[in-house]
């Protein structure tokens, strides 16, 4: 049988036609590719700054510098850098420090707290150390707050807490080949010299803004689904949003983030008095990978935000 037919009808005759499935799929992925590539987002800098505000941490949070030298500097906190830290503590190496801009472990799912936010991927595989820990998934796909915890549990377990600067960001890094060690700076004036850097800062923890016409003047509320302001739309991860009640409001992305927390936008934003919700779709994959923020539509500019407006609709 050639590789390109797998399915056969009753009378043995091919009913899949791979070859013309393959390129309908790369035509349908052609039609996404932006030629634009990253410059198609709005760098999260200056007005946009905030929109990297976390809204977890204790803003007050102050401490003296550290001036240190140590065999292995672990740059981050999520799954990547709890691994790494867990391993070095098996294989006997104590000699470590990890450096996490976030107040506590878990990466994406420290920054990722949108109400119906979870895995995607089977617990049972996708949650790391669950032997070592002991601990057995409440869900098939574990919700956001499990995950959390679970990063929590690993840094408890691994002494991994004592080991960790928090709510600090490396700032620079220098090979200084006389010592044979890297020179690491940070944010908040530490210095360590390091034999070793794993950089376990992941992909994803810097929210991606979409290049939309309008979004600079844009005077709604506003914010980036992996910095939920839940001072602003009140609930929690399990919804209840009532702050929304009587909002109209918009969500900007169609990608697996937005499948999770439509559900309790909608159940919110419509649930009373003038309260709607709108979904803005872009046919684009990466913006799909990129959930945009979810905004408050009663400002002014409202009208610039809507789908009619947003780049290559269509
Ligand atoms: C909403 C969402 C859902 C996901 N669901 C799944 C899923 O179901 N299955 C799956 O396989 N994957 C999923 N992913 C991908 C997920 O990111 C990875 O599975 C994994 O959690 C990445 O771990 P990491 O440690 O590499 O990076 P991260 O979790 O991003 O952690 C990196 C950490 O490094 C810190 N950091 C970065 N730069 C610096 C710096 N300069 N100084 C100090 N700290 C720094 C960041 O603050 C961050 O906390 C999902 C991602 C998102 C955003």
């Amino acid at each position: 049988m050639s590789a390109e037919r797998h399915k056969t009808g009753a009378a043995g005759e091919s009913t899949v036609d791979i070859a013309a499935l393959r390129a309908r799929y790369r035509d349908e992925r052609d039609r996404r590719l932006r030629a634009e590539g990253k410059a198609q987002y709005v760098e999260v800098t200056g007005n946009f700054g905030r929109y990297l505000d976390d809204p977890w941490a204790d803003p007050g949070f102050a401490r003296e510098a550290v001036s240190e030298q140590t065999e292995v500097l672990i740059v981050g906190g999520g799954f990547g850098g709890l691994l790494c830290g867990a391993r070095l503590r098996e294989a006997g190496i104590d000699d470590f420090r990890i450096v996490e801009k976030a107040a506590d472990f878990g990466g994406t799912w420290y920054w990722n707290r949108y109400p119906g936010a979870a895995c995607d991927t089977e617990s049972y595989i996708y949650l790391p150390l669950l032997e070592e820990t002991g601990y057995m998934p409440v869900r098939k796909y574990a919700r956001a707050p499990e995950i959390y915890e679970h990063s929590r549990r690993i840094g408890r377990h691994f002494g991994l807490y004592e080991r960790t600067l928090f709510q600090t960001v490396i700032s620079r890094m220098e090979w200084q080949e006389q010592e044979g060690r890297w020179l690491v700076e940070t944010d908040r004036g530490d210095r360590i010299r390091a034999r070793f850097v794993i950089l376990a800062g992941g992909p994803l923890s810097r929210p991606k803004l979409p290049g939309i016409p309008g979004i600079e003047s844009f005077e709604g509320h506003s914010f980036h689904t992996s910095r939920w302001d839940y001072g602003y739309t009140g609930g929690s991860a399990d919804g209840g949003l009532t702050g929304l009640a009587d909002k109209r409001v918009g969500i900007i992305g169609t990608g697996a983030t937005a499948v999770q927390c439509v559900p309790y936008l909608g159940r919110s934003a419509t649930g009373s008095g003038a309260g709607r919700l709108d979904r803005i779709a872009r046919r684009d994959p990466a913006g799909a990978a990129a959930p945009g923020p979810a905004c408050d539509l009663d400002g002014g500019g409202a009208e610039g935000h809507r789908a009619g407006r947003l780049p290559q609709d269509g």
